[in-house]
């Protein structure tokens, strides 16, 4: 099928992006990597009247390291930020889910701003920005604001982004200390969305001990969730076999999970309780590297 007819604009400045999205409000729509958007509107999903293209606008690509946070602009590609030795050396758990979104196709038009812009409950990102407590810099006619992943997702496919603001850059503060972060992802076969990631960031103590973590579970949820009570029994725990399996068994405990063509709500809590214990025994492994 075909999209509805729009008319297409590719603005040179953010200046200009911004007076066009002021100017069409509802009735457009900004496009990145055309990964998801363009399928939506030949699905008749979406319908903007106007399409406005953002990969002419500067200062929106590339990866950079700044005051110890890690900057990545809104239109850097899957592929840029997988292949980027920044953040292969810095922030390997970015790279690695980088790594298996989609095919090589999808990884060299996406973008990161994107795929945190379009919210899939099935993506990648998601779970790694929320297990990273990474933010995003958006812009709008009205100034610029920050916000964290986890309040920028608010359920499948919708985000507290407000008409006329675009995504910038994505920020991670660089962990310091013995600290380690890991992505385990079962794919769909066909579509290579998460039928379950787990993103997981661990903080170990000069004792060895958690410290602190973060776990975030993509694609069993409306939107990414981040498994607090997975966390909770972490915490000030060696992080040996027995406490890290005992810890994700409980992956799924507030999950609303439902049967579907994947299979039933007992198979899907144990991928989020194998994936979750996968991810935090790489996360650990990362920490106890240091
Ligand atoms: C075959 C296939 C397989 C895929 N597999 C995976 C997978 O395994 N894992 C995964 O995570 N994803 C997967 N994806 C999705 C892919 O990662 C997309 O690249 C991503 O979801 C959207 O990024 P994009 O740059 O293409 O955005 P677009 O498609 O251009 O835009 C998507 C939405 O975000 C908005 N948007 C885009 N950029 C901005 C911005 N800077 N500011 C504000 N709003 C913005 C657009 O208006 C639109 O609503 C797959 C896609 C395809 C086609």
């Amino acid at each position: 099928m075909y999209p509805a007819p729009f008319e297409y604009h590719a603005p040179d400045t953010v200046k200009e992006a911004l007076a066009l999205l002021d100017k069409y409000q509802d009735d457009c729509k900004v496009l990145a990597g055309s990964q998801s958007l363009v399928a939506l509107m030949k699905l008749r999903l979406a319908q903007p009247a106007h399409l406005i293209d953002l990969r002419k606008l500067p200062g929106m690509v590339g990866i950079s390291e700044s005051g110890g946070t890690l900057q990545i602009g809104a239109l850097t590609t899957h592929r840029a930020v997988e292949s980027s030795q920044l953040v292969r050396s810095r922030l390997p758990v970015l790279a690695e889910a980088a790594a298996q979104i989609g095919d090589a196709q999808v990884r060299n038009m996406g973008t990161i701003g994107g795929s945190l812009a379009h919210a899939d409950p099935a993506a990648d990102y998601p779970a790694v920005g929320v297990a990273l407590d990474a933010s995003v810099q958006i812009v709008s006619a009205r100034g610029e604001r920050s916000l964290k992943v986890d309040q920028l997702i608010t359920g499948p496919l919708s985000t507290t982004l407000a008409p006329g603001e675009i995504l910038t850059q994505v920020r991670v503060i660089l962990p310091t200390g013995r600290t380690g972060s890991a992505y385990e992802k079962l794919p769909h076969s066909a579509s290579h969305f998460a039928i379950v990631g787990v993103a997981a960031a661990v903080a170990l103590d000069a004792k060895g001990n958690v410290q602190a973590s973060r776990v975030a579970i993509t694609g069993l949820a409306s939107k990414v969730v981040r498994a607090g009570w997975v966390e909770q029994a972490l915490q000030g725990k060696a992080p040996d076999a027995a406490a890290l399996k005992s810890a994700a068994a409980r992956a799924a405990e507030r999950l609303e999970l439902r049967a579907d063509l994947i299979g039933s709500a007992d198979y899907k809590a144990n991928l989020a309780a194998v994936y979750t214990e996968r991810a935090l025994k790489r996360a650990v492994a990362r920490a106890l590297e240091k």
